[in-house]
């Protein structure tokens, strides 16, 4: 049968952009729907990481310059630094941002049609644009990267002035002096910690019992000491009632009940944000049409090349749920497009790293200490403060660690774990390792940069080895592979 197209893929963020690239290169034909009339590239550009990331370098940037230069005579960093700065320059990234992801597209001879995507079946596409008009397409395989959005509060109303969200956080006029930030996911961690470096003070309303639950808990420990110094709360176990204006003390108040004393609570605030829980963008798509099933919280279910329950359609992104993030969609998009060449070995597999765009920055991989010591491992820790570290004296950057998790025996590493600058970036080292299935050993025997963060895997190490040498091995043949290790 004859197709209009190779590949139809519904939505250009991460998982979409990074599908319609890799089948181009298979000299394969690709339609890319996009219901955004004005922009390209999804979440990812418009709303949520490449937004985020450039307010939150602008922040981490102010805040770095204080912690270098002193703050004496400076006064507050939100009477120096304007909103509309660090949104000007926002702006630029995103504007820059958006022009690549066209280029790409436009030198890749990508085809691209606006409106709303919906499956007729499992070959055909209708695409209804904002004036209404509906045009179809078939295609041989089609990609489902519609992504997810945030659901709305129950109890109050975002009005886009007073109370904002992730999309609407770019109207505010001012960087406030207080504000309560309500969800307790990492996006809301992380922009309390953008505002709280910019000298806010940040109350932070979360209905978990715990935030960041699955961090390795000594990273955990040290972050709150972080969390501390930036004066900011965090008030666990929480639900929100509801938020309004008290005329008389001309100020927000956000009222919620503490779920464990079962107390009613005020908070008084400038502005509020609120981060609602994601859920897939699944509705009015047709996935009925194509008899495409999807788990009780609505996300497509696939399997490891990302096909849904109909061979030929394919789902990638937010949409098939955990983990969510940008960083794996674009790998989700490559591997169903591969699939889809023919191309049948490729597939997500072992540990993967994660980011926390916090200030400062948390990253991880692989197994903390609580789950080596849950599966009854035998394991050794290696810890490096970074007030160990030259690069920390330089950045003048004193909190931070670095803690591994290594199979004593085999010196392997089973997990890396980091609190601190640069944290998103340098975990990569630990994941070629760990990946690679080479031991600790690797971070002494060769030369890494000096001074760098980096170092902070060296350092680790070192009191790794000190560590399972006191346990009664020989330092001797700890350091030479030669000796059984
Ligand atoms: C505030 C915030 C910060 C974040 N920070 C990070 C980060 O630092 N690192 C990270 O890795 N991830 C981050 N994420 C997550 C990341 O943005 C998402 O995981 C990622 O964008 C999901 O990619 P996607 O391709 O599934 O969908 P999206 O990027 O959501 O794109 C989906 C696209 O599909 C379009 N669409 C929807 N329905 C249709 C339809 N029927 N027809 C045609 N088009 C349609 C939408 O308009 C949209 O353009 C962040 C998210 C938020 C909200």
């Amino acid at each position: 049968m004859n197709y209009d197209y190779d590949v139809i893929i519904l939505g250009s963020g991460p998982a979409g952009f990074s599908a319609a690239m890799q089948t181009t290169k298979f000299e394969k034909k690709v339609l890319l729907v996009e219901a955004d009339e004005k922009h390209l590239g999804g979440a990812w550009i418009n709303a949520g990481t490449v937004p985020s990331k450039a307010l939150r370098e602008a922040a981490a940037s102010i805040h770095k310059y204080n912690q270098l230069f002193s703050k004496q005579g400076f006064g507050k960093d939100y009477h120096r630094y304007k909103m509309a700065d660090l949104l000007r320059f926002k702006e630029q990234v995103v504007n820059y941002e958006n022009s690549e992801v066209k280029r790409n597209l436009i030198k890749n001879e990508v085809h691209t049609a606006r409106g709303f995507g919906k499956l007729i079946d499992n070959h055909k596409v209708e695409v209804t644009n904002h004036l209404g008009s509906v045009s179809s397409y078939t295609g041989e395989f089609i990609l489902l990267s519609t992504g997810s959005s945030a659901q709305t509060p129950k109890s109050f109303k975002v009005d886009d002035k007073v109370v904002v969200d992730n999309r609407s956080l770019v109207n505010m006029t001012h960087v406030p002096r207080r504000l309560v930030i309500i969800g307790g996911g990492v996006n809301a961690i992380e922009y309390a910690t953008i505002f709280a470096a910019l000298g806010t003070k940040v109350n932070l309303l979360s209905s978990r019992e715990e935030y960041l639950p699955f961090l390795d808990a000594e990273i955990h420990l040290e972050f709150e000491k972080m969390l501390d110094e930036l004066r900011m709360v965090i008030h666990n176990g929480v639900e929100v009632i509801g938020v309004g204006q008290n005329p008389l003390r001309n100020c927000t108040e956000v009222k919620y009940r503490d779920l464990d004393s079962n107390e009613l609570r005020v908070i008084e605030t400038e502005q509020v944000i609120h981060f609602g829980v994601r859920k897939p963008n699944t509705d009015g798509i047709g996935l009925e049409n194509a008899g495409i099933e999807t788990d009780e919280s609505g996300y497509i279910m696939v399997n490891e090349h990302y096909q849904t329950s109909c061979e030929n359609v394919y789902a990638a992104g937010d949409i098939v749920g955990f983990p969510g993030l940008a960083s794996a969609s674009f790998t989700q998009g490559r591997i169903a497009s591969c699939h889809m060449a023919g191309i049948k070995g490729l597939k997500l597999s072992g540990a993967h790293p994660f980011g926390i765009y916090t200030i400062p920055e948390i990253s991880s991989i692989g197994l903390t200490e609580e789950e080596a010591k849950a599966q009854g491992l035998d394991y050794t820790i290696g810890r490096a403060y970074y007030k160990e570290l030259t690069k920390s004296s330089v950045s003048n950057t004193q909190l931070g660690l670095l803690k591994m998790v290594i199979d004593s025996k085999s010196l392997s590493l089973l997990g890396v774990h980091i609190v601190g600058e640069s944290a998103c970036d340098i975990i990569h080292l630990g994941q070629a390792v760990i990946k690679n299935k080479v031991d600790i050993r690797y971070f002494v025997d060769n030369i890494l940069n000096y001074p760098t963060f980096s170092e902070a895997y060296r350092v680790a190490a070192f009191n790794g080895l000190n560590r399972v040498n006191k346990s009664g091995v020989k330092y001797r043949s700890l350091i030479s592979s030669e000796n059984g290790h």
